[in-house]
């Protein structure tokens, strides 16, 4: 068994920074697992604990059962795959991936026959007695992956492994990774800041910021039912729009007009001590032209009239910005939300951001009617950024 426990685990480097902070996480065998999270966040600094390459400050880290806190990170055996392939390049690929299996002191038959194995799952049996300097980026970077998978080690550590590839290449070395990590079947934690790979690739995604877990779990959990304003603007994309609603009676006061509450939330929020002002969320995707939207879909949601700013064709659908006047968020947690993960806050003076279908006729400058889901809004209390709904 090669599961990875984090019980309590912190850092503090000398200079008094905590980067992480009292984190707790198993990672079951065989599971592929991305932290995913803004910059300095602390994932970085989490896989190279795990790595051994950073001590832990406090916590215990166990792997296959057993504390590893001061174990060398030779001693783990898990390997490592970074951003920069560190291919060596006066060697074949054949000789580089080999080059672990040696120091291992395995003997040439074996070393012979690890390295065609990998190279067939990696399709690299064609480039074997190639240099690296004459192979593309995403090749060196299979070369690299391979490397690490001759040694079948109990785990792979992944930081940022695609980031220096482009746009086109990431996406195929994307199912490249996906494909390796289900026919290997070896526990995987795999660092990114990049949502898409972050929701694509991993059985579960543990989202970080400020040195803590925001939330953990499938990637669909954390798109559908966000734990907090954070992980609702992080996760999605363009994000999640937010506005400004004061609760008054059994409804929101919203730019998009008044949002009837449900029975549960309203109960919930005449109790007591809620709070009289909350954030909307609306995904872009929840939007649609309301000319487009038949009777049975238009009863689940409502509808309001805002100008167009910019349309934005993708070919298979339409970004369309709106501008929405009305009452402007002011909560801090916005302002530093915004900064953290790039989200565009409607309320906060921004455009509303809507996914259309291409069919929609929509013009820039015009006024357009726009239909939205409530069965998909989400409601955040602004003073700790909990979702209610
Ligand atoms: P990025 O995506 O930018 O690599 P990250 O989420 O991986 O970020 P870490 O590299 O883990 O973040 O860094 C977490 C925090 O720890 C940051 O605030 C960083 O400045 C700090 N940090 C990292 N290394 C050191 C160090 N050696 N000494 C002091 N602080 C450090």
């Amino acid at each position: 068994m090669a599961d990875i426990v984090l019980d309590k685990v912190s850092k503090k480097f000398p200079d008094g920074t905590v980067a992480v902070s009292e984190v707790d996480l198993e990672i079951a065998d065989g599971e592929f697992v991305i932290l995913v999270g803004p910059s300095g966040c602390g994932k970085s600094t989490t896989l190279n604990m795990i790595a051994g390459l950073e001590d832990i400050s406090s916590g215990e880290l166990r792997i296959g059962g057993q504390r590893v806190n001061d174990k060398a990170p030779r001693d783990r055996d898990i390997a490592m795959v970074f951003q920069s392939y560190a291919l060596y390049p006066n060697m074949t690929v054949r000789e580089n991936m080999a080059f672990p299996l040696r120091l291992a002191k395995l003997d040439k038959a074996t070393i012979d026959k690890k390295v065609d194995d990998a190279a067939k799952v990696l399709e690299l049996t064609a480039l074997l007695d190639r240099k690296p300097a004459n192979l593309s980026g995403g090749q060196r970077q299979r070369v690299a992956m391979g490397r690490a998978i001759v040694r079948q080690p109990k785990a792979f550590l992944m930081d940022e492994p695609l980031s220096n590839l482009d746009a086109k290449l990431r996406v195929q070395m994307r199912t490249v990774v996906s494909r390796l990590q289900k026919q290997l079947g070896t526990t995987t934690v795999y660092v990114t800041h990049d949502q898409t790979e972050a929701m694509t690739l991993g059985d579960r995604v543990v989202i970080m910021r400020g040195g803590a877990i925001q939330q953990v779990g499938p990637p669909q959990e954390l798109y559908d039912h966000p734990r907090n304003l954070f992980v609702a603007g992080f996760i999605g994309s363009p994000s999640m729009n937010f506005l400004h609603a004061a609760v008054e009676g059994g409804t929101l006061r919203t730019a998009l007009g008044d949002v009837p509450l449900g029975d549960r939330l309203r109960r919930e929020l005449e109790a007591g001590d809620a709070p009289r002002e909350l954030i909307l969320g609306i995904r872009p995707e929840h939007f649609e032209d309301a000319e487009l939207v038949d009777d049975d879909t238009r009863r689940r949601g409502m509808e309001f009239e805002a100008p167009v700013d910019i349309v934005e064709s993708m070919g298979s659908d339409k970004y369309v910005y709106f501008t929405v006047e009305g009452e402007r968020a002011s909560a801090a947690e916005l302002e530093e939300l915004a900064a953290d993960t790039g989200a565009d806050f409607a309320g906060a003076g921004g455009n509303l951001v809507t996914r259309l279908s291409a069919e929609s006729t929509v013009a820039e400058g015009e006024n357009r009617r726009v239909w939205f889901n409530l069965e998909k809004i989400h409601l955040f209390d602004p003073s700790n950024g909990r979702n209610l709904t």
